[in-house]
């Protein structure tokens, strides 16, 4: 559990975080493209189609580049400093901007592939859909 500030949800998101509540990573898709987009809006952002659904993505992704936030944004932030600030894209299409969840900051490094983990919030309510490094194949 974290006390990081809390999302503002709204209705282009609500089914985005009622997914990640359910441990599920659902991702907004046009059927017209037949491709899924992020973030969540009410038409689509290539041909601003509104024949939208929701699917659940792998939540494989791999990390196109990071950022190691050696100051806490924040009071809430302060226990996990410091901390990866990861662009990381989904096997899906869409990049996420998310943080990577490491002992040690060197232990990322571009391209790496990672999987999601949900940490859920203070409030009792949200839940983040953050990242970890994929398990290394058994040998
Ligand atoms: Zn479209």
């Amino acid at each position: 559990m974290t006390n990081r500030p809390a999302p503002v949800i709204d209705d282009d998101s609500r089914p985005f975080w009622q997914g990640t509540a359910r441990q599920q990573l659902r991702l907004p898709y046009c059927r017209a493209c037949a491709a899924a987009f992020f973030y969540p809006r009410a038409l689509c952002p290539r041909c601003h189609g509104d024949d939208l659904e929701w699917r659940n993505a792998s939540g494989r992704g791999t990390v196109y580049s990071y950022t190691v936030s050696r100051r806490p944004a924040g009071p809430a932030f302060q226990a996990i400093t410091p901390y990866v600030v990861a662009l990381v894209d989904l096997e899906e299409g869409p990049r996420l901007l998310t943080n990577v969840l490491v002992d040690r900051p060197d232990q990322v490094h571009i391209g790496q592939s990672v999987t999601v983990v949900y940490q859920p919030l203070g409030d009792g309510e949200t839940v983040l859909p953050l990242f970890q490094p994929e398990a290394a194949p058994e040998r």
